[in-house]
C-alpha cells in the first residue's frame, strides 16, 4: 500500500492519516514550519504543474562501507528496471521518449523562442511522469507545440519518430492512462500497456476465475507480474521475468540485487534477497509469496528496500504491479529520539497531568518508524509516496505482519522547500523566526516522537466503557489525534527532555513548539482551506480545537495575544508556562472524555473549537499566502551515489552528489538503463 501521495501532503494537508490506521507515521513533521537546514536549497525547478525538489541522506557517514555497498547494489537495481515502469505507463512511452530526448539533445536551432520553451516543458512533463499521461490525473499530455513545429524538430535533428507513436502525441487516442469509468471500458478506454489491445475486461475476469490457488486460505498474487494478452484467440500471461517479457532489465535488475545478496547485513536479509532473485529468475508466484514472508521477517539491520512489481493502481483491474524501487537507510537520530522516549514511557505516564484514574500502571510505549530514502526508481520517482505499508497479500499481514515506514528525509525536503517564506510571512517577531531557525527542526521531530511513543500510549479507558470509535464515533480519530498533540506539548517543555539528552536548552525547544503549534493551528493551517470551507480533516481539527481552546481559555490573563499589525494577524504567545498549564487542562479533559466515552463532551469541544473558520482572519490569511503560490504536484530528483574504486575494481567509498538539474538527472537516467531498447 502506497501512503499519500505527495499531492496530498500539499492540497489538503500534511497530517493526513490517522494514527490508528496502517500508516504510523504521523506527519506532525511536516507541520512544523522551520526555515531550510544547513542553507540546504531544497528546490531544483518548476514547470508547468510540477515543483522539482531534492533530497539529503543524513546519517550516510554512520554506514560502514559494507553497509553503503549494499545500498549502492541496491539503488542500481532498482534504477534497471526504470524503464519497465516506461513500457508498463504506455506502449509507445520508450519509443517517444527516445525521440523526444534524441531533439533535446542534438537540436541546434533557436532555444528562446516559446515553442522550444513548450518542447521543453513537454519533455520535462513526460519525464516526470514515466510516459506521455500526466503522473496524477492519468490524462495525456497536451503538448503547447505545433505538430508543424514538431516535424520541424524531428527533421532538424534526424529523429525517427513514425506512426501511432507519432500520431498520439497529437491525436485523440489513448487519452486516459487508467480509466476507472466502467462505461468507456475499463480496459478499451485505458492506455495502460497491462492488457492485449483486444482483450476485453470479462475476458481477464473468466481468465482468472479458473485460476485457484493450492491454499485457498493463502492466495497467490494471480496477475501480478504479467501482461495478458491473445495469441491465436487464446489469452496468455507474458510473464515479467528473466527471459520473459522485460527479460534483458529483469537480467540487469538480478545481477545487481546479487552483489546486493553478497553484502547483506545477516542472514534473514540475504535469505529474503534470494528469495527475490529466484523470483525474477522463474516469475513464480508462490516464490513471490515466499520472498514476501522472509522480507516481512527481515527486520534487523540499517537497510531496507522495496523492489518489484508492487502496487496494483495502475490497472484498472487491479491484478498488474508497477514496477518499483525505494532503497531506506535506517533514521539513527529519530528511532534514538524514540528508543530513549519508550525507555522512559512510564515516567511520562506518572507525571502527566491525568486524573489517577486513567494512568496506566504499565504502559508500552507505540513505535513507528522513519526511514531515509536512499534512492527511488519506478512507480516511485520522481512522484514519491512518503510512506508505505507492505506487503500487499492480506494472509502474509494477518500471519507474518507488515512493515510500516515513513519515509523522514522525503517529508523534511517537502516541509524546508520554500517554508522559511511562509515562516516569514506569519511568525509575529524575530524572536520567533529565530527560535524557529534554530530549534525548529528538532521541536518538529521531537514533538512527532513524543505524540507517537508516549501519547497514543497513555491513559486508559474505564472499565465497561466501550471502544473510542463506538463512544465518540465520528470524534473518536480527532479526540484521539488531539490528546495525543496534547501529550507531546505538555512534555516538550519539560527539563525531562534535557535530563533525557533531547535537547540542550529545553525551554527553547518548547518555545519554538509553542510558537509553531499556535501559529499553524490558528493561522498557517488555514492556507489549506478554500473560503468558506469548514476544517473537515481531523489533525487539522484537533489542530484548531486545541490551539483556539488554550487560546480562549487564557484570554483573560493574556497567554496568548492576538495582535493586528499593519492589518495582518498574529499571534504572540505572552506566557509560556502558563500555556503549558493549560496544555495539561486540556490534556486531562480529553482523556477524561476518552476514559469515560463522553460523546457529548468529544461534540461540543470539536463542534465549538475545531470546526468553523474565522472567516475574516482565513480571507487574511489567503491574501497573505498568495504570494506563495506553488505547483501543487512535487517529486524529486535522486541523490547520486558516486564510488571510488581501487585499481582491482574494488569500491573503496562512496560519495553523495547531487544532480545538476532535472534534465541532466533524466538524460543520464535513459542513457545508464537503457535495458529496454526499443524495437524499430
Ligand atoms: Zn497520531
Amino acid at each position: 500500500m502506497k501512503l499519500n501521495h505527495l499531492w496530498i501532503l500539499l492540497l489538503v494537508s500534511s497530517l493526513f492519516f490517522s494514527c490508528k490506521e496502517n500508516f504510523t507515521g504521523d506527519p506532525n513533521i511536516a507541520q512544523v514550519d522551520t526555515l531550510a537546514q544547513e542553507n540546504f536549497n531544497y528546490t531544483v525547478e518548476e514547470f508547468a504543474d510540477i515543483k522539482i525538489l531534492r533530497y539529503q541522506i543524513p546519517g550516510w557517514e554512520n554506514l560502514s562501507l559494507k553497509e553503503q555497498k549494499l545500498v549502492y547494489y541496491l539503488v542500481e537495481a532498482g534504477l534497471a528496471g526504470r524503464d519497465i515502469m516506461w513500457d508498463q505507463n504506455y506502449r509507445h512511452n520508450l519509443k517517444i521518449r527516445e525521440a523526444l530526448e534524441n531533439i533535446y539533445t542534438t537540436y541546434q536551432g533557436e532555444k528562446e523562442a516559446p515553442d522550444w520553451q513548450a518542447f521543453e516543458i513537454y519533455l520535462k512533463r513526460v519525464w516526470f511522469s514515466n510516459g506521455i499521461h500526466h503522473h496524477y490525473s492519468n490524462d495525456k499530455i497536451k503538448p503547447e507545440f505545433s505538430r508543424d513545429y514538431f516535424d520541424t524538430l524531428l527533421s532538424d535533428t534526424n529523429t525517427q519518430l513514425t506512426g501511432d507513436a507519432y500520431e498520439v502525441i497529437f491525436n485523440d487516442k489513448d487519452t486516459k492512462k487508467v480509466n476507472l469509468d466502467e462505461s468507456k471500458g475499463l480496459l478499451e478506454g485505458s492506455a495502460v500497456n497491462f492488457y492485449g489491445e483486444d482483450v476485453t475486461a470479462a475476458d481477464v475476469e473468466a481468465f482468472y476465475k479458473t485460476k485457484t490457488s493450492p491454499d485457498s486460505n493463502r492466495p497467490l498474487s494471480f496477475g501480478l507480474n504479467s501482461k495478458l494478452v491473445k495469441e491465436n484467440g487464446q489469452l496468455v500471461e507474458k510473464v515479467w521475468k528473466s527471459g520473459g517479457m522485460y527479460g534483458p532489465a529483469i537480467d540487469e535488475i538480478v545481477k545487481w540485487l546479487q552483489k546486493a545478496r553478497e553484502v547483506a547485513e545477516n542472514e534473514q536479509q540475504g535469505k529474503a534477497l534470494g528469495l527475490l532473485i529466484d523470483y525474477y529468475n522463474s516469475g513464480d508466484l508462490k516464490t513471490w509469496d515466499e520472498y514476501n514472508v522472509a522480507w516481512v521477517q527481515a527486520t534487523e539491520g540499517n537497510i531496507d528496500y522495496i523492489n518489484s512489481f508492487i502496487e496494483v493502481y495502475n490497472d484498472p483491474l487491479g491484478y498488474r504491479g508497477s514496477y518499483e524501487n525505494i532503497v531506506q537507510i535506517k533514521d539513527f537520530e529519530m528511532s534514538e529520539k524514540m528508543s530513549v522516549l519508550e525507555e522512559n514511557v512510564q515516567w511520562f505516564e506518572d507525571n502527566a497531568p491525568l486524573m489517577p484514574e486513567h494512568k496506566k500502571d504499565s504502559v508500552k510505549g507505540v513505535t513507528y518508524k522513519t526511514v531515509i530514502v536512499a534512492g527511488e526508481a519506478g512507480d516511485a520517482s520522481p512522484s514519491t509516496p512518503i510512506g508505505v505499508n507492505l506487503p500487499n497479500a492480506n494472509w502474509i499481514r494477518v500471519e507474518y505482519g507488515s512493515k510500516s515506514v515513513s519515509l523522514g528525509n522525503i517529508i523534511e525536503a517537502y516541509n524546508n522547500a520554500g517554508s522559511s517564506d511562509v515562516l516569514n510571512e506569519f511568525a509575529f517577531d524575530e524572536e520567533e523566526k529565530q527560535l524557529q531557525e534554530q530549534y525548529g527542526q528538532d521541536a518538529g521531530k521531537l514533538h512527532t516522537a513524543l505524540h507517537e511513543v508516549v501519547g497514543h500510549a497513555s491513559g486508559k479507558i474505564n472499565p465497561g466503557v466501550g471502544e473510542p470509535k463506538e463512544t465518540l464515533k465520528s470524534y473518536a480519530s480527532t479526540l484521539e489525534e488531539g490528546r495525543a498533540d496534547l501529550i507531546g506539548l505538555y512534555f516538550i517543555m519539560d527539563p525531562k527532555i534535557q535530563e533525557l539528552g533531547l535537547t540542550d536548552n529545553w525551554q527553547n525547544l518548547g518555545k519554538a513548539s509553542y510558537d509553531s503549534y499556535i501559529r499553524n493551528g490558528l493561522i498557517t493551517q488555514l492556507r489549506r482551506l478554500n473560503l468558506g470551507d469548514n476544517v473537515e480533516e481531523s489533525h487539522m481539527r484537533n489542530r484548531q480545537w486545541v490551539s483556539a481552546w488554550v487560546f480562549e481559555k487564557g484570554l483573560d490573563e493574556g497567554v496568548i495575544e492576538k495582535v493586528n499589525r499593519d492589518g495582518k494577524t498574529y499571534f504572540d504567545i505572552k506566557n509560556y508556562e502558563r500555556l503549558r498549564e493549560l496544555f495539561g487542562e486540556l490534556l486531562m479533559e480529553t482523556q477524561r472524555i476518552k476514559s469515560e466515552g463522553d460523546y457529548e463532551a468529544a461534540k461540543d469541544l470539536v463542534e465549538n473549537y475545531g470546526v468553523r473558520v474565522d472567516q475574516e482572519i482565513h480571507k487574511e490569511v489567503l491574501d497573505r499566502n498568495a504570494q506563495f503560490k506553488s505547483p501543487p504536484y512535487s517529486g524529486f530528483v535522486n541523490p547520486v551515489l558516486v564510488t571510488a574504486t581501487d585499481e582491482d575494481g574494488e569500491i573503496t567509498s562512496i560519495g553523495i552528489e547531487q544532480p545538476a538539474d532535472f534534465a541532466t538527472q533524466m538524460l543520464r537516467y535513459s542513457e545508464d538503463y537503457n535495458n529496454l531498447p526499443v524495437k524499430e
